[in-house]
């Protein structure tokens, strides 16, 4: 998935718990659920596209719920994303695993849509 729907859905874990750790640990697992559900990507090196995602995520969760926690959950939703750029093998290994069903013959509108809508539905908890 790309990274403004990981933002907010670990957003929205960090303003429903009050344990830091786990804020970290939901967030981390959610990454990989999210990357199960079929959806569209760029190429993790495609510079400018990180960017502009990244900051997207991020200018929503300040704009709407900048609490600690907040930040925490949103920044661990796409540490295994960041964790990739430096090829550690069982994350690696893990996130490809994820991708499973990355195969499968899902129209590209859907798989832009299911981001929209883990999107809105994560808004709405922020
Ligand atoms: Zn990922």
């Amino acid at each position: 998935m790309i990274l403004t729907p990981h933002i907010l859905i670990g957003a929205a874990i960090g303003a429903h718990l009050d344990s830091w750790l786990w804020v970290i640990i939901l967030a981390v697992i959610s990454h990989f659920l999210l990357d199960i559900i079929p959806h569209a990507e760029y190429p993790i090196k495609d510079t400018p596209k990180v960017i502009m995602d990244f900051s997207l995520g991020f200018l929503l969760v300040v704009a709407l719920n900048p609490g600690f926690l907040v930040l925490l959950g949103a920044t661990f939703a796409i540490f295994p994303d960041f964790l990739t750029l430096f090829n550690i093998k069982a994350v690696t290994r893990l996130h490809r695993k994820a991708h499973f069903l990355r195969k499968k013959n899902f129209p590209f509108w859907g798989r832009v849509l299911i981001q929209l809508l883990v999107s809105i539905f994560a808004l709405a908890l922020l």
